[in-house]
């Protein structure tokens, strides 16, 4: 296998930071909270960065779904060393009833889009918990998949997959186009330095266009919109501007 690896990163409130619960118990304060990429992300980040290093793959791409702020987690992952990223902007009241079908969808839409021959999603993102976007991304697209991974091989068009469970490890070998989801112990993820995000940003900033690409979800009006241009268009069409 030597094509493309999606990664999907997840910005989450900070696992250090203890949490608060809004007083209107709608759900937990967010605002001025610090917040990071969610940590199996990060592990899902390096793994896909460590088959780069080795050519086993040619391209990194980070994806993450969410508002404006998403875009320091893709950075995050830039400095780590993904190659590209893809933003798709869903914020407000839209962004709070996104859940891990829809990220499925989106998932398995880019993948197809970006013709990906693998998939490294973390187990679960830690403000849900849910575990469930991995399984059904790969449900979605009909690929097999390799959910809480602690060893990934790549072995020609079969990818043989460590996997925990609760009685212990289970190896399997799969056929690539695949999903993979990251456990803790698949790896120890490196630490984005200061200097590469420097460097990540600064890339970002002069290729802005072929770095960072943004997909702009208009769901009130049951559209999808990709470029600002087609945005303000449809915008004008139905007499928003
Ligand atoms: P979950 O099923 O919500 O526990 O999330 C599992 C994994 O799906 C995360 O570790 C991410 O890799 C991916 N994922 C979930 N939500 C998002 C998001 N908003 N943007 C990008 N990736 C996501």
């Amino acid at each position: 296998m030597s094509g493309r690896v999606l990664v999907g990163v997840k910005r989450v409130i900070d696992y250090a930071v203890k949490i608060r619960v809004k007083p209107d118990n709608t759900g937990v304060v967010t605002d001025g909270v610090k917040h990071s990429m969610n940590p199996f992300c990060e592990i899902a980040v390096e793994e896909a960065v460590k088959l780069k290093e080795k050519k086993l793959v040619k391209e990194v791409v980070a994806v993450s779904c969410g508002p404006q702020q998403s875009q320091e987690t893709i950075r995050t992952a830039l400095a780590m060393g993904a190659d590209r990223g893809i933003h798709v902007e869903v914020s407000g009241k839209d962004y709070e009833s996104l859940g891990p079908l829809q990220i499925s969808k989106i998932m398995a839409a880019l993948a197809k889009k970006e013709d990906a021959q693998l998939i490294i999603l973390g187990k679960q993102a830690i403000d849900d918990d849910c575990n469930q976007t991995g399984q059904m991304t790969a449900a979605l697209l009909d690929w097999p998949q390799g959910t809480f991974a602690s060893e990934v091989t790549l072995e020609g068009d079969k990818i043989k997959v460590v996997r925990e469970i609760d009685g212990g490890l289970e190896t399997i070998k799969i056929n690539t186009p695949a999903v993979l989801t990251a456990d803790l112990r698949l790896n120890t993820p490196r630490y984005a330095t200061l200097p590469n995000i420097m460097v990540g940003s600064r890339k970002l900033c002069s290729q802005r266009q072929n770095k960072m690409q943004t997909l702009f979800f208009f769901r009130q009006a049951g559209m999808k919109v990709e470029t600002v241009e087609d945005l303000v268009g449809k915008l004008k069409e139905i007499g928003k501007v």
